[in-house]
């Protein structure tokens, strides 16, 4: 079990001790206010420039052109309001691995599919089963009978349950460091509660190398080393987020296109409400990888993780 640190009072880089010497403790006490004071005049200060800076992150989101695109998502039928669970701790431990990855010398293909569920999760699901396959959902808060269903299927089918976002919107997760903490250790907390099973495995929003996080992206990336998380970015981008709806023959092709020689494939797709193309695209998509002898598999903690960027 695993806990958030709670940061140590300290002074010039030495923790901050009362020592037993009357004037030496009236020194303390002293220098104690007046670096109290000091300290919350910062933080007023501060909390103003992170209204501004969060504001401008909110013209850039929606200016960024990322791979992922998660613009359209903000359009769809995804439950920006659900009220965000108080953070407990959960009860397994982060997952161990080496890094090394798994069946070394096979052509591996990971499909991902980031913020669901919504009922296209369903249909995915199916065609997934169809094809006796597995793939990994980095999922959002999305409240609902049917959805809640969608993660219970996913664990119980063996498919592969992961973190995107509490809220998805970027000038909210990415706001602070401590906002970024509240919303990772908040889906995890509530995808426990829906399914009983703790995930370690994590996306950010718009993606590791994203331009429009507020806070330091290397902080969050210590957090998650710290905590246990291990994040997959993508290295094939199946273009699905990049308009409303993308022709189904587009996706397929961008997928394939990029799937060559390498042995590790993690790819970029979309199961929310308005994907219905993704879902259209995939039998193409699993038939081709099938029939050119890659493995199409689920992330666990043998994965090799795809990353953009490191703290
Ligand atoms: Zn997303």
């Amino acid at each position: 079990m695993k806990r958030v640190k709670r940061p140590e009072l300290r002074l010039h880089g030495q923790k901050v001790r009362l020592k037993k010497k009357p004037v030496i403790l009236a020194v303390s006490v002293l220098v104690l206010i007046v670096l109290l004071v000091s300290v919350s005049v910062h933080a007023a200060s501060k909390k103003h420039t992170q209204k501004v800076s969060a504001g401008v992150a909110e013209e850039t989101a929606a200016e960024e052109k990322l791979s992922e695109e998660e613009t359209t998502t903000a359009e769809e039928e995804t439950t920006q309001e659900a009220t965000l669970p108080e953070v407990q701790t959960t009860t397994a431990a982060a997952p161990q691995t080496d890094g090394e990855g798994e069946y070394p010398g096979c052509k591996k293909v990971y499909l991902t599919f980031d913020d669901g569920p919504s009922p296209n999760t369903t249909k995915i699901l199916d065609i997934l089963d169809q094809y006796g396959v597995k793939a990994t959902f980095f999922t959002i808060c999305s409240p609902g009978e049917e959805n809640e269903e969608s993660l219970k299927r996913i664990v119980s089918s063996g498919n592969t349950l992961a973190i995107h976002s509490v809220s998805h919107e970027y000038s909210q997760v990415y706001a602070s460091i401590d906002s970024f903490k509240e919303d990772v250790l908040g889906m995890q907390q509530w995808l426990y509660e829906q399914t009983g099973v703790t995930t370690w495995f994590y996306r950010f929003p718009g993606g590791s190398s994203n331009k429009v996080a507020n806070c330091d992206i290397s902080d969050c990336i210590n957090f998650l080393n710290e905590q246990g998380f291990v994040y997959f970015d993508w290295n094939v981008s199946s273009g699905d987020a990049s308009a409303k709806c993308v022709d189904k023959d587009t996706i397929v092709q961008n997928v394939l296109s990029e799937i060559g020689s390498r042995e590790e494939y993690v790819v970029l797709m979309h199961d929310a409400g308005a994907k219905t193309t993704t879902v259209e695209a995939l039998p193409e998509i699993i038939e081709y990888l099938q029939a050119n002898d890659y493995m199409i598999l689920p992330i666990t903690a043998n994965t090799k993780p795809v990353q953009h960027r490191h703290s």
